[in-house]
């Protein structure tokens, strides 16, 4: 398949070139030492991840400790209640040990540092969720594992906090600004120049300089490789659509690897929070210009002085103001649309999934629920596969709290 000159029959041999770039986004934004350790992983990794032992290893782990592959649940209740015979099915990345998907890419990056002799994993985490599953994946190989991490966000996340202590991890604490997931980023790039010959840095999207983008989509591809191979045998034919959240853009870019040489429309739904105001939304792509930001080109919210803007999303894991370069080329080149969902849509997606389905999902991930449902009703039939990338038992407190029984 072809498109705007992009060839998807070659595409994942083509994107992204030697320096990384997927057409003009990407890229290695970063200084000469960084650019230097950045250059040793991409080597490490291009070598690696092509010997069969360390595939291997990977395939083992995915199935052992993990629990791959995770199932597709066909959700019959809620596709009836939209009534027009489109069917919804969810790709339940839930149920991926530590209840998202996030753990895919740690694992790789985990297994990477052990084949390039590292005994330190470093990262950075807002939410917690990329530290608790960052900690699992060293605790998992016996890794030194630091995590940066804001001193507010430290406070507002006790659970992965302690869960990361448990697992061994040590969080570092960070004063520095405003005290959270920007200030952990410059203090876990700073400790990575610092240490670069013993750690790595583990980043927790297809986000940050080359060779992380190329890398960690990579990694996430077995959410999109297995969901085609399932989907085919469960219904014989290939959904019409597949849509994901888009964050930082892991879960989705995983997916969309599995199907861009297809003829299947492609959506990615980002958060639209309280409205179309800057600073209401965490929508980039759909509202964003072309900027550099954290090492690479690509499409970016701005403030009025062409610094990242200030971003909202009911979903913690959502509200950062890019995404990985490679969704700024499918969105320019036409391959991947990008939707929103709201706040609102996608609480009620939330509960929807919960009370009909017995799936209580990530907030998140209720993005791409509450989208799905949108296009549904502008379909006559077919198939919409969704990428359902976490549970929500992370999300219990808040909703309680902020929308109480409904
Ligand atoms: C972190 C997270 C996301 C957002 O990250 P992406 O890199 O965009 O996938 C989405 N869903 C869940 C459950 C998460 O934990």
């Amino acid at each position: 398949m072809k498109l705007n000159n992009v060839d998807f029959d070659t595409y994942f041999k083509n994107y992204p070139n030697k320096e990384g770039y997927f057409g003009k986004y990407g890229g290695v934004y970063v200084s000469d030492e960084l650019k230097e350790a950045m250059a040793e992983i991409t080597q490490s990794y291009n070598t690696i991840c092509k010997s069969a032992k360390f595939i291997s290893e990977l395939r083992r782990i995915r199935k052992e400790f993990q629990g791959r592959p995770t199932p597709i649940s066909h959700l019959e209740r809620l596709s009836e209640s939209i009534g027009n015979g489109v069917q919804l099915y969810v790709k339940r990345e839930d149920l991926n040990h530590t209840g998202a998907h996030k753990l895919n890419h740690c694992m790789g990056e985990a297994l990477l540092a052990k084949y390039m002799g590292k005994k330190k994993v470093i990262a950075e985490t807002g939410a917690g969720q990329h530290g608790v599953a960052m900690a699992t994946a060293a605790a998992y190989f016996g890794l030194e594992c630091d995590i940066y991490m804001g001193a507010v966000d430290i406070k507002k996340q006790a659970p992965n906090v302690a869960r990361m202590k448990i697992l061994g991890a040590n969080v570092v604490e960070v004063t520095e600004g405003l005290a959270t997931l920007k200030e952990a980023v410059d203090a876990a790039f700073a400790a990575y120049c610092r240490e670069y010959k013993d750690a790595i840095y583990c980043i927790g999207s297809v986000v940050g300089p080359h060779p992380f983008p190329m890398m960690v989509r990579d990694f996430q591809s077995v959410v999109g490789i297995e969901a085609r191979e399932q989907f085919l045998e469960m219904t014989g034919e290939l959904p019409d659509a597949v849509v994901a959240c888009v964050g930082g853009g892991s879960n989705s870019m995983g997916m969309f690897s599995g199907f861009l040489n297809d003829p299947v429309d492609i959506y990615g739904v980002e958060p639209l929070g309280r409205g179309e105001k800057l600073g209401d939304h965490a929508a980039s792509m759909k509202y964003g210009t072309e900027g550099v930001m954290h090492g690479f080109n690509s499409i970016m919210l701005k403030d009025e002085n062409g610094d990242p803007a200030p971003v909202y999303s009911v979903a913690s894991g959502l509200d950062y103001p890019s995404s990985g370069p490679e969704h700024a080329f499918l969105h320019d080149i036409g391959r991947v649309k990008y939707e929103t969902a709201t706040d609102d849509e996608t609480i009620d997606a939330f509960f929807k999934l919960s009370r009909m389905e017995g799936i209580i999902p990530a907030i998140e991930s209720s993005h791409a629920v509450a989208y799905a449902m949108k296009l549904a009703k502008q379909m006559d039939n077919g198939s919409i596969l969704i990428c359902l990338s976490g549970r929500g038992d992370k999300d219990m407190d808040y909703i309680i709290e902020n929308y109480g029984i409904q």
